[in-house]
């Protein structure tokens, strides 16, 4: 039986670590804090394949929103995944994007409806219509939104408790071990060793913290990301949406998750996000907007996440060239796609298949 260790309990490390140990490999998860504790614990969560170029790249988030949706027929019930689409429109100086967005979408076969405004009423009654003007609105039903850490333990749970995997907490990952070019396990920075055949890092924007070997390591771009969290409010919101004004989905007993592009640009990974921040009033009257039936409401949380992000902005799936045994998986959009890559990462692992979906997104093009 091979003998894998995962690092990294996100969402990538849980569907990787399922995944491996359903297809017969003994699985050891090591992870430094807490399963959700990273990324995956403070993210938009978005199932989309949006505005995801190049074709390749679209077509991995494509098959993991299938994954999501699937998983409901294998499992019977997957009450961390919400579906029911998302909404979008834009300010007027982003039409043309928007419609060649939409264009670009349609042409890749992916579900895009162009709807009228009493269609947006009847999806979402406490919308206030005249915010959209003469905006173009289009429908996306193939999406959703994740609540990423209830997916996690669920993951976690199939592979412990059906398929004989190990998770230990509190094991942060200082290197690997060698045997001339090929990994014999990891060593934890209290010194303790683990054995493996193979190591998958899934450690997401500490990628590169688990090896000392700087020849090792990626090109990664971290970016960070505000989200702002509403007490639960008067408001029926049921889908994700994407409006002139600011970004929400609903977060669970009527809560809203805000997001707005422009304001990521205002952080940094040194900001100390903080419920006092100008740009979180902003958002609260930004979604007051949208939604003026709310009243006036304080935030309960805010958040800042960082994005892994590989150094060209796409996913990094594979084997380290250099270390025999040694495989990471890495990537932003890792809630939409992470259920896909577990599929993958087995079936390349364990079952000695080369997946084609993979083909243009190996570490190897970072090394040369
Ligand atoms: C603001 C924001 C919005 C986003 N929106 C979306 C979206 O709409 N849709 C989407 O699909 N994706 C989105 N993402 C991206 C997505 O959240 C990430 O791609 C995904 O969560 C990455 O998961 P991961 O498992 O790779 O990493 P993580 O969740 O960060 O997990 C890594 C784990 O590794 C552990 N670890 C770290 N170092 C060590 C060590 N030395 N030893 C052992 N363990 C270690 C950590 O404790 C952590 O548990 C968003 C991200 C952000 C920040």
């Amino acid at each position: 039986m091979t003998k894998i260790i995962v690092i990294g309990a996100g969402v990538v490390g849980a569907s990787v670590a399922f995944r491996l140990a359903q297809a017969g490999a003994e699985v050891l998860v090591l992870d430094a804090n807490r399963p959700g504790g990273g990324t995956s614990g403070i993210s938009y969560a978005w199932t989309n394949a949006h505005r995801k170029p190049p074709y390749p790249y679209h077509v991995l988030n494509v098959n993991g929103m299938k994954l999501h949706a699937g998983l409901r027929e294998e499992l019977g019930a997957t009450p961390w995944w919400h579906g029911g689409g998302s909404l979008e429109w834009t300010e007027p100086e982003r039409w043309d994007s928007f419609a060649a967005n939409i264009a670009q979408l349609r042409g890749w076969g992916y579900a895009a409806e162009s709807i009228t405004p009493a269609e947006v009423a009847e999806l979402e009654p406490d919308i206030d219509l005249a915010l959209l003007g003469d905006a173009p609105v289009a429908f996306f039903p193939d999406e959703g939104w994740c609540d990423p850490v209830v997916y996690i333990q669920a993951m976690l749970s199939l592979a412990t408790r059906r398929h004989g995997a190990r998770v230990v907490l509190g094991a942060r990952v200082a290197d690997l071990t060698m045997q001339g070019d090929r990994t014999t396990g990891v060593r934890l920075a209290d010194g303790a060793e683990h054995g493996a055949d193979v190591v998958v890092n899934c450690t997401g924007r500490w990628t590169n913290d688990v090896v000392r070997e700087v020849g090792l390591h990626l090109p990664l771009a971290p970016t960070p990301g505000l989200l702002v969290f509403t007490p639960p409010v008067a408001c029926g919101l049921s889908r994700v949406l994407h409006t002139s004004v600011v970004n929400m989905r609903p977060d669970g007993a009527g809560r809203l998750m805000l997001h707005w592009d422009p304001t990521d640009l205002t952080v940094s990974l040194d900001t100390r996000p903080s419920v006092d921040m100008p740009q979180v009033a902003d958002l609260l009257r930004r979604a007051r907007q949208v939604f003026p039936g709310i009243g006036p409401i304080p935030a309960e949380a805010v958040r800042l996440g960082i994005r892994p992000i590989p150094g060209d902005g796409l996913t990094a799936v594979g084997p380290v060239p250099r270390v025999d045994g040694y495989y990471v998986a890495v990537t932003h959009s890792g809630v939409t796609m992470s259920p896909f890559l577990g599929v993958c990462v087995a079936d390349e692992i364990v079952r000695g298949i080369s997946r084609p979906e993979l083909a243009d997104f190996r570490p190897a093009r970072f090394f040369n």
